[in-house]
């Protein structure tokens, strides 16, 4: 027998083949299953009579019942509307129409009781409904939809070939009717009954006709439940796969580097953190098993010697290591204090980056080749197909999110068998988001700062307060401190020259600031490198006071005498980038200071942002923040991974907790049955086969 859900839609009575085929190009609905899992946007609550007296502007849909006092026609072309007036003895309601004029005004009649629906707007003193859905009312008769009614979203297309949401609505009540005691369950019964969830049947029927809206929800918990759970088990799944497939290098003992590094070069104590992350992988590294391990970490927190120690691991065991960075200062910064940090350990470092000279990269390849080079830093550089490794067994990747998967997976191909994969991060992204779109990494995190560390004062003031903000500075720069002030940059699109913000403010900078007393560097990407560079050395050697920047400072400039980091147009900045531009102070022993101007005007959302970044530092709060403020999609979007997979119902948002409990139920599931051979498993493996993924899986070459 087949499956009835798999039934064309033009056979269900009604459709035939051309409402079909429009259902099939508008809705993407060909079978009688999509057009049941066609699920309402939102449900409008129709069991309540409103008095008008009652109305308030926060409800949403709402019915009256009222008697039409009034009708005028007014205006005329495209200013032409009709208005009504209906009462219910507690107050005046306004009815207004702008199109079908000429009909409503023939068929509304005054003086009888409508039931009138739409949603109401406060206007002046009274209530308005435009466009209001009304039929007679009749006391006491069941004619009217009592009850907790679906809206589903429709193309216009549909709208002017007659097919509306009411007729969507009337096509699911058949269907379910149709389909009664037909539908197949999609999770098994131990789960539904460990889960206490609404079976299949009750929860399509109340996802688009809910009894109450208790029910509602119970039917979309399950709903969410189970693509959820879907999605942590695929992905749990496939990480069990790939761990079982790919054998790790095993790096069986701590050496004598990593001993020397520990008790003869470590300048700090370690934080419980780092010690717990340096843990964390070096138990990946006896495992067998090829590491894919993601270390999330605020700025400052500590990423470098985790990295440093775990490369010194992978040395001690007669393989080499690299560590990418996504630009060449970063690339740079990281040579030297790598070199720095192990003094006079004979590690031997190489540093491969766009600026490296022929003879010089030659050498790096020939001795890269022979096994010489131990640890190898540089940019994008290091993926060329020329720069081959004797035995690569273990890879750093820095800033992860600016590199894209195929130039990840070309670090994977520099070894026969894949090297052990870092990848450090230090965009904190909250946990619900980060399961779902690296779910098949392993993660670690550094949560917690180096001791002494003086949180950063941060505070907001507007355009209007500039005079304050530069006595700041001057009093920091009296105190030997140094200035970072830094513009949005404009979208070529929006403006014509988009260094103009920058070069006034640079100009506003030295008349506030005029030399020889205070030394202004500007530096942007648009700059000749060497421009930039003698720029950016001026102010890391402390020989200028003050930089003027776009966001080129962002990720990795460290200098640790700059305690003020003014961010100009603030409000154009999204969180995580403030986040990060305020990184950059704070990283010496002086109080340091984030300087937040803006204009006066602010969006809701702009002064969410504001007032976040004044009253935490904690970068992962901050990440909830934003994925609260832009969702999960945009957030992904610009971790230039995107969505590996829909959610219909699930928000990674908000549905935190669920994701959370779904990953638990799937682990208990596979820690039981890793291969779901058991017969009690036999419709996950169906249900799992029609999971769909796109190929942005980060280990996506497995
Ligand atoms: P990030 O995680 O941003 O890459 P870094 O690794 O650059 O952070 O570390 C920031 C600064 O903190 C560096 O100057 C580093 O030497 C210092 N640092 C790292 N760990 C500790 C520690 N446990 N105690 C004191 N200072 C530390
Ligand atoms: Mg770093």
């Amino acid at each position: 027998m087949g499956d009835i859900l798999e039934t064309d839609i033009k056979f269900l009575p009604g459709v035939g083949p051309k409402r079909a085929e429009l259902l099939q190009k508008e809705l993407n609905i060909s079978t009688f299953g999509q057009l049941l899992y066609y699920f309402p946007f939102r449900h409008i609550d129709r069991s309540k009579i409103y008095r008008i007296s009652e109305l308030t502007d926060d409800l949403p849909y709402v019915q009256v019942v009222g008697r039409i006092t009034h009708i005028s026609e007014s205006g005329t072309g495209r200013n032409r509307r009709l208005n009504a007036l209906a009462t219910d003895g507690t107050g005046h309601l306004e009815l207004v129409w702008f199109q079908g004029i000429s009909w409503v005004s023939r068929t509304i009649k005054p003086n009888v009781n409508y039931l009138i629906f739409g949603k109401a707007t406060p206007f002046g003193n009274h209530f308005s409904i435009a466009h209001p859905e009304m039929e007679l009312y009749i006391p006491n008769q069941e004619k009217h939809w009592v009850g907790i009614q679906p809206v589903y979203s429709i193309t216009e297309k549909l709208k002017s070939n007659r097919i509306t949401s009411k007729t969507i609505m009337g096509y699911i009540q058949m269907l379910l009717q149709i389909v009664n005691g037909k539908i197949e369950e999609t999770l098994p019964p131990f789960i539904i009954e460990q889960q206490k969830l609404m079976t299949l049947p009750e929860v399509l029927k109340n996802i688009h006709f809910p009894q109450s809206s208790v029910l509602l929800r119970k039917a979309e918990h399950r709903l969410k439940f189970e693509e959820l759970f879907y999605v942590q088990l695929s992905i749990l799944g496939r990480q069990r796969d790939r761990k079982a497939k790919v054998n790790g290098h095993i790096f069986t003992h701590v050496g004598q580097m990593f001993n020397r590094f520990y008790h003869e070069r470590l300048p700090f104590l370690l934080t419980e953190a780092q010690k717990r992350v340096i843990k964390e992988i070096r138990r990946d590294m006896i495992s067998g098993k090829q590491m894919n391990r993601l270390l999330q970490g605020d700025v400052g927190s500590g990423k470098t010697i985790v990295a440093l120690m775990s490369m010194l691991l992978a040395v001690d065991n007669g393989y080499q290591a690299c560590l990418m960075a996504p630009t060449e200062i970063l690339a740079n910064q990281h040579y030297e204090s790598v070199t720095s940090l192990l003094g006079n350990l004979p590690v031997s470092v190489g540093l491969l980056t766009g600026s490296t000279r022929r003879s010089e990269r030659n050498t790096l390849h020939r001795s890269l080749e022979a096994g010489e080079l131990q640890i190898l830093i540089g940019t994008h550089a290091l993926l060329e197909d020329v720069v081959k490794f004797n035995n690569l067994g273990f890879v750093v990747i820095d800033e992860q999110q600016r590199f894209g998967v195929a130039q990840r997976a070309k670090l994977w191909e520099k070894n026969d068998n894949p090297p052990h994969i870092l990848v450090m991060t230090a965009t904190p992204i909250p946990r619900t988001l980060s399961m779902t779109l690296y779910g098949d990494l392993d993660i670690s995190v550094i949560d917690e700062l180096p001791p002494g560390r003086k949180p950063i004062k941060t505070l907001h003031y507007t355009d209007a307060k500039r005079n304050v903000v530069f006595e700041l500075m001057r009093d920091q720069i009296k105190k030997g401190r140094q200035v970072y002030v830094v513009y949005p940059l404009i979208k070529e699109s929006e403006k014509m020259d988009n260094l103009k913000d920058l070069e006034d403010g640079y100009e506003n900078i030295v008349r506030a600031f005029p030399p020889p007393e205070y030394v202004t560097v500007m530096v942007h990407g648009q700059m000749k490198p060497e421009d930039k560079d003698y720029s950016m050395n001026l102010f890391v050697q402390g020989r200028a006071h003050i930089m003027v920047a776009t966001t080129v400072i962002e990720v990795g400039v460290n200098v640790p005498n700059a305690t003020v980091m003014v961010i100009e147009s603030a409000e154009r900045f999204g969180l995580s980038q403030l986040h990060q531009l305020r990184g950059r102070v704070g990283r010496g022993a002086d109080e340091s200071y984030c300087i937040l101007v803006s204009q006066v005007k602010l969006t809701k959302e702009s002064r969410k942002r504001l007032e976040t970044m004044v009253t935490t530092n904690d970068g992962f709060k901050i990440a909830e923040v934003d994925l609260q403020l832009r969702g999960p999609g945009d957030i992904a979007g610009t971790m230039q991974s995107g969505m590996p997979f829909d959610l219909k119902m699930a928000n990674l948002a908000t549905d935190g907790q669920l994701i959370q409990h779904a990953r638990n139920v799937s682990i208990d599931i596979l820690d039981d049955d890793p291969m779901l051979i058991s017969s009690r498993y036999a419709i996950l493996k169906k249900q799992l086969s029609k999971i769909e993924f796109r190929q942005t899986d980060f280990s996506g070459i497995s």
